[in-house]
């Protein structure tokens, strides 16, 4: 039984009550951050009032209280991407921060002049960038995987980039910028062929699907926690075991050695907190905890539901808009929709519509490449989560239509 008892779940949300220009707030940029249930504002101020504390090194009661939730929220995570074990687990702001990580530690380990890595040409900025930056250093072959008029990656295309020097697939599991869900498993299967490894950018599919990092056989898998009804600041690594035992620390300090000293050198600690160098952001790594547990609470395969259902609803009704182009039409979506309309800038569209309360994303999603294929600068992207309701889908297709009758 997939039903949802959406009041219930606006329930949890405070911020979805509040006004904006004097109209109910229509949240749809949840792709850029979603919003925050009780839960977990419940359990960031829990933590600030009852055990705020530095961990790892206490030997007094906050501290051993602050360093057994923190070491619980591995545990979870581990369970959440079914993880074999939660040493797999690296903390990070996020998931530029994860993707650097492996870049700067995996990257500068293992690659040298002529290898080649393999990225997509629907990545985010923060999966191209760190790689232009070795690109640049090391004088590594960035090779990018094309993209077909859906938004779809050119599978064939990818199989025929696959060779000798090919060290590293970069992926992500759905783009924020298309929608698109790609087929992660196969193309790890077709990376590991090759001897190459694969870095999954899970950032858009966690909030939105159950995801099994050893079904998928990913190598590595980054995902930010402030996407998935989460705090900002807390994300997550997920490693091999193997492979994150055999990379070098990236960042050094406190935490992240078993011994330092001048004259014998410095021991660093096993994984993962051997790439923790430094005080986390303890109360955020927690609170992501609590959201993780507010969606399996809710149950990750009716969210999903419902955001499909949503999906479908909205995209027929943006459909009938004359002149409206959605960018992006792969069979498999995650909840996001990019368009653009003839007649009205993405900009103008943005601007006017958050006056009539709706909160929607304009310009390049971070995304320039695949919008530079598209032939766009910019697009309108409304983006949703489980909150969102069908109502709210209609008055900012309405919202749309009177911004429409101003611009055009
Ligand atoms: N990858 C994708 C697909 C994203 O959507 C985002 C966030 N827009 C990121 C990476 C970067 O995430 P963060 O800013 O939380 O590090």
């Amino acid at each position: 039984d997939l039903t949802l008892d959406l009041a219930a779940v606006r329930r949890d949300f405070p911020i979805l009550e509040r006004e904006v220009h004097g109209k109910p707030l229509i949240y749809l940029d949840n792709a850029a951050t979603s919003q925050t249930p009780v839960a977990v504002i419940d359990s960031l101020g829990d933590y600030y009032r009852r055990y705020n504390a530095n961990i790892h090194r206490g030997l007094h009661t906050l501290a051993d209280e602050a360093t057994a939730a923190f070491e619980g929220v591995r545990a979870t995570v581990q369970r959440h991407l079914n993880a074999f074990e939660p040493r797999e687990i690296v903390f990070t702001r996020g998931t530029t921060e994860a993707i650097n990580l492996v870049a700067n530690s995996w990257g500068r380990a293992n690659l040298r002049a002529g290898d080649e890595v393999v990225v997509s040409l629907m990545e985010h900025h923060s999966n191209i960038v760190p790689w232009q930056l070795l690109e640049r250093e090391l004088g590594i072959v960035i090779k990018v995987i094309p993209v077909d008029a859906r938004g779809v990656l050119d599978q064939q295309a990818y199989r025929e980039l696959l060779g000798e020097r090919t060290r590293l697939v970069c992926v992500n599991h759905v783009s924020n910028a298309l929608g698109t869900i790609n087929p992660i498993a196969e193309m790890a299967r077709d990376a590991h062929a090759h001897g190459a490894l694969i870095l999954v950018d899970g950032a858009q599919a966690v909030p939105h699907q159950a995801v099994d990092v050893q079904a998928l056989d990913a190598d590595f898998y980054a995902f930010s926690g402030h996407k998935v009804y989460g705090p900002l600041g807390a994300g997550a690594l997920y490693g091999k075991a193997s492979i994150l035992e055999a990379m070098p620390p990236w960042q050094g300090g406190g935490e992240m050695i078993s011994r330092v000293s001048f004259e014998r050198g410095t021991e660093f600690a096993a994984v993962p907190h051997r790439f923790e160098a430094g005080t986390p952001s303890v109360a955020d790594v927690i609170a992501m905890g609590a959201a993780l547990d507010w969606v399996n609470a809710l149950g990750i395969e009716r969210l999903s539901a419902w955001e499909q259902w949503l999906l479908d609803h909205a995209t027929q009704k943006l459909e009938r808009i004359d002149g409206l182009k959605i960018i992006g039409t792969a069979p498999q979506k995650a909840s996001v929709i990019s368009f653009v309309v003839d007649g009205a800038h993405a900009q103008d569209i943005g601007l006017l519509i958050d006056q009539l309360g709706v909160a929607i994303r304009t310009g390049h999603h971070c995304a320039q490449p695949v919008l530079n294929h598209f032939g766009v600068e910019a697009t309108c992207r409304a983006s949703l989560a489980v909150y969102n309701t069908p109502e709210e889908v209609d008055a900012f297709v309405e919202a749309l239509q009177r911004v429409l009758g101003m611009l055009r």
